[in-house]
């Protein structure tokens, strides 16, 4: 593999400019070719973009560990992917400890500010739709991205921060080339840039368009920030010049002089981004079929959604039915899983999550006599009741109030967000997912700075009266819920495989179809990523979601023979993985083709 090395474009980009992208001629020195699928020893690193990939390996190679190259990734995607993540948004990180044989969670969620209440997200007692909400101030979670980061690599990695930085401050200096999806992302925001001074300073050329494929696109701003959390560390994000910097552009959104979108400030406050506190939380663990599943817990609803999906399907046997029949148990157990998820998760600081009912196996087995084996069913499936399962109280759960604005991660689907996946050669494991939730965040780069805020708040539920209550109704301080899915799998106690991708609710059954596809299907790590993808969500008029390819599958017919729809909704999800084979070698694996490929490296490659 060639290392990645930057030379010093000829470019007119100067000082802190921002928004510096030149025409094709020197630009930075080429990347690797991104390849989809690498195998070999010493630590191995999957994500999008074959910059943090490389920058991923080159620290495992320097002798960093699987978090410093987590972390290193995500920095440079903050560069190279900056409308998908960065430190303007928040994520899950997984860490599987191998020396202690222990997984911990880190939950870095945008919170919402104190002085949000829920009545600030309503107008004329209704819900604010979504669109203007996501173009916002009030749509602002603080930043949960830098500090977690920061506490990652304090507990489990083996560089500063400072250090892990420096790829990113290179490749936001130096420049990437603009390739197809990184204009495609840019031209699906332009009118929203437009009308932000900050961001289209950055993301827009002098005409008003994005930057052309093959243009070299540089952010100094963006070094410039990473330089100052470099020598000061977090805390100038959190309490210093960074973060008057955000309260000023989400109190104050920087909107061009005629812009006819209207923009509602919102409320974050230093006093936010000075309390913002970074949650290690247990994983969620539950098994299947002899492997040991462990996934993120509430905030996000990952982990358990697809413990629950997989309790429902584990009954079922692989080897005696059709792949057909198999899978439409799997979107049946998901349709179930779904319906219990929307009605019982929520931040588990606020909401009593039935965490334990829900995982319970005999909960499982009641709640598998709703799932019909020959039918799909036609109705949305209602909630089931873990509370008996708890041990304690049997009261029937009260239904929470149906929200009239859904989450924005289940009703919109989203192309962004991003997954990395690293392994080091002590055998220590990271599936990292990381946003700032929609295409663009709200769209508001922090002036100067060179960083995107996301607008993670439409992940709350609104209900249609102003005080019903819904898990996921926002609150002041609290994280909406998500959708995010890190998963780890062992089996006998040994890693299997660890992934996880992007794509709002359809993260979960991505990530669900990818291991059924591997797990039960058997299919190579990489024919089980790249295989057409399907998604039943507990959708009210019981049709599924599936990519076009799905559609042509003899499977795809078999279905609708049972009584399954299918809409097609174009590509889903953006996985990355990392197989462990019984030979001690690792299979990185990327996407071949959705979002443009992403790229899979090893530190040491076999044939
Ligand atoms: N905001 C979403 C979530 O937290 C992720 C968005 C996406 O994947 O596109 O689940």
């Amino acid at each position: 593999m060639r290392r990645l090395l930057f030379s010093a474009s000829a470019s007119l980009c100067l000082g802190l400019v921002p928004g510096c992208a030149t025409l094709p001629a020197p630009g930075p020195t080429p990347a690797p070719l991104p390849s989809p699928t690498a195998t070999g020893r010493g630590g191995a690193a999957a994500t999008v973009d074959v910059r943090a990939t490389a920058a991923a390996i080159d620290i495992l190679r320097a002798g960093g560990n699987a978090v410093d190259a987590a972390v290193a990734a995500a920095s440079v995607l903050g560069v190279t992917d900056p409308y998908s993540c960065g430190i303007g948004g928040g994520g899950f990180m997984l860490v599987y400890l191998a020396r202690e044989g222990r997984v911990v969670t880190l939950d870095h969620r945008e919170t919402a500010p104190q002085a949000l209440e829920r009545s600030r997200l309503y107008e004329n007692g209704a819900p604010i739709p979504l669109e203007p909400l996501v173009t916002s101030g009030l749509s602002v979670g603080v930043p949960g991205s830098l500090l977690g980061w920061d506490e990652a690599l304090r507990r489990h990695g083996s560089r500063p921060l400072a250090t892990v930085l420096q790829p990113a401050i290179r490749v936001a200096e130096q420049g990437f080339d603009v390739d197809p999806t990184f204009f495609e992302q840019t031209r699906h925001n332009v009118e929203r840039f437009r009308d932000f001074s900050s961001s289209a300073a950055l993301f827009l050329g002098p005409d008003g368009q994005p930057w052309p494929v093959g243009s070299t696109f540089k952010n100094p701003g963006l070094a410039r920030t990473y330089r100052l959390v470099a020598q000061g560390g977090p805390r100038v994000f959190y309490r210093g010049e960074i973060a008057r910097a955000i309260v000023d552009t989400v109190t104050h959104p920087p909107v061009v002089p005629g812009a006819a979108r209207t923009v509602r400030p919102g409320v974050l406050s230093l006093e936010d981004l000075a309390g913002y506190e970074v949650h290690v939380r247990p994983p969620v663990t539950s098994s299947y079929r002899g492997y040991t599943l462990h996934g993120m817990g509430a905030p996000s609803s990952g982990g358990l959604a697809l413990a629950l999906t997989f309790n429902l399907l584990e009954a079922f046997s692989p080897a005696s039915l059709s792949r057909a029949d198999f899978l439409h148990r799997y979107l049946e157990a998901s349709r179930l899983a779904f319906a219990d998820r929307n009605a019982f998760l929520g931040d588990p600081a606020f909401v009593s999550v039935p965490e334990a009912g829900l995982l319970s196996r005999d909960y499982a087995t009641q709640r598998r006599s709703a799932l019909d084996g020959a039918r799909a069913s036609t109705l949305a499936a209602a909630p089931g009741n873990p509370l008996p399962f708890q041990g304690g109280a049997t009261a029937a759960p009260t239904s929470p109030a149906e929200p009239l604005r859904r989450a924005a991660e289940e009703t919109v689907l989203n192309k962004e967000t991003t997954h990395i996946t690293t392994s080091d050669a002590a055998g220590n494991i990271v599936a990292y997912t990381c946003t700032i939730e929609g295409e663009g965040g709200n769209g508001m780069v922090v002036p100067g700075y060179g960083f995107l805020l996301n607008n993670e708040l439409t992940d709350f539920d609104l209900p249609a009266t102003m005080d019903a209550p819904h898990p996921n109704a926002p609150a002041p301080g609290k994280r909406p819920r998500s959708s995010m899915s890190p998963v780890l799998v062992l089996e006998d106690g040994a890693p299997v495989l660890a992934l996880g991708s992007p794509g709002g609710s359809t993260i979960i059954t991505t990530v669900g179809q990818t291991l059924v596809n591997h797990l039960d299907f058997g299919m190579p790590i990489h024919e089980a990523l790249a295989a057409p993808r399907v998604s039943q969500r507990n959708s009210a008029n019981h049709v599924s979601q599936a990519e076009p390819e799905f559609l042509s599958t003899p499977e795809a017919a078999a279905l609708i023979a049972r009584g399954h729809g299918f809409t097609d909704v174009g590509p889903l999800g953006a996985t990355t993985a990392i197989r462990f084979n019984a030979d001690g070698t690792v299979t990185a694996v990327a996407e071949p083709r959705r979002r443009g490929g992403g790229s899979a490296m090893v530190v040491t490659p076999v044939k």
